[in-house]
């Protein structure tokens, strides 16, 4: 496979700059050769997949997983015009617009944050059986996308400098509900991203109590449920670094704010967050289908 060198010197898929033009519904072919290509079977996996046929872990169909190309073609991709600060996208006509409204009225102590796409058709159904069915197969996979999408932007002339990220900080859950589910998605999201960008995860953070589930509470809910929710662990140092926090949702932005709180007062330079998914603003017909899962 032929690779281009990015801006920052790192290797970038040929289509990262490609795939994901449409509005809407957005067409991921290049999306599916990036991540069939790094996610090469072994010998081993091969005499799996004799005992077990692949099949794609979002709707059963047999062949290629973990996603099918017709999975993969219900993704949402946050395409422009979208608010720079927190990826909220913009009806279309709007392409000059730079921020949305809160975040123009709203101190954010994120410099910015990114996500894969919307919290709707195939990306929210994957979140949901990774969380909710245990399906951790998929985690690879939506690392693959988000690594993706991070390139994409380092590789834009007015993008973020994400490329100036030097660690990734899991918004890990609270060890209660670490234990109910079995694990825990940021984390492990976070180490598989880590691995493909090459650049360390720091288990910076820890819960300083648990909190209720955001689903159903209102903004302002969400951001006094989540104040105080995370602390510095005894013993990591941030001090100085420009770090991004990833998380699997970004429904108000309260976890990954109170995770950015926490690492402002470790002296962080930069807090940058990074989502698989967000939630859609109420124009825009992916929010048909929402179902928020932020904070579950
Ligand atoms: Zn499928
Ligand atoms: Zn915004």
């Amino acid at each position: 496979m032929v690779v281009a060198q990015t801006a920052a010197g790192r290797k970038s898929p040929p289509c990262s700059k490609q795939s994901g033009k449409e509005f809407g519904h957005a067409r991921l072919t290049c999306k599916v050769v990036t991540v069939r290509t790094r996610l090469k079977p072994s010998v081993w996996s091969q005499l799996v997949d004799l005992v077990y046929p692949p099949r794609c872990e979002i709707c059963g169909t047999d062949g290629l997983d973990p996603f099918c190309d017709e999975c993969l073609r219900n993704v949402y991709t946050i395409e422009h015009p979208y608010c720079r600060r927190c990826s909220v996208p913009f009806p279309p006509g709007q392409e000059d617009r730079w921020l949305c409204y809160e975040c123009q009225h709203a101190q954010s102590p994120l410099v910015a944050g990114r996500c894969v796409g919307l919290h709707a058709g195939a990306l929210r159904e994957a979140l949901a059986r990774l969380k909710f069915h245990g399906s951790r197969r998929l985690v690879p996979a939506l690392a693959e996308l988000l690594y993706d999408r991070v390139l994409r932007e380092v590789d834009e002339p007015d993008g973020l400098p994400l490329g100036d990220i030097t660690a990734l900080v899991p918004a890990v859950l609270h060890p209660r509900r670490r234990r109910w589910r079995g694990f825990d998605q940021s984390l492990e999201l976070t180490k598989a991203l880590g691995e493909l960008w090459r650049i360390p995860v720091l288990k910076a953070l820890e819960r300083a109590h648990d909190t209720k589930p955001q689903v159903g509470l209102s903004p302002e809910e969400r951001r006094h449920n989540m104040a105080g929710a995370f602390r510095m662990r005894p013993g990591v140092e941030v001090d100085g670094l420009v770090v991004a926090v990833v998380d699997d949702v970004w429904t108000t932005g309260s976890t990954l704010g109170a995770c950015a709180r926490a690492l402002q007062r470790g002296k962080a330079a930069r807090v940058y967050g990074l989502t698989v998914t967000r939630t859609p603003p109420p124009w825009h017909e992916a929010a048909a289908h929402k179902h928020s899962v932020d904070g579950a």
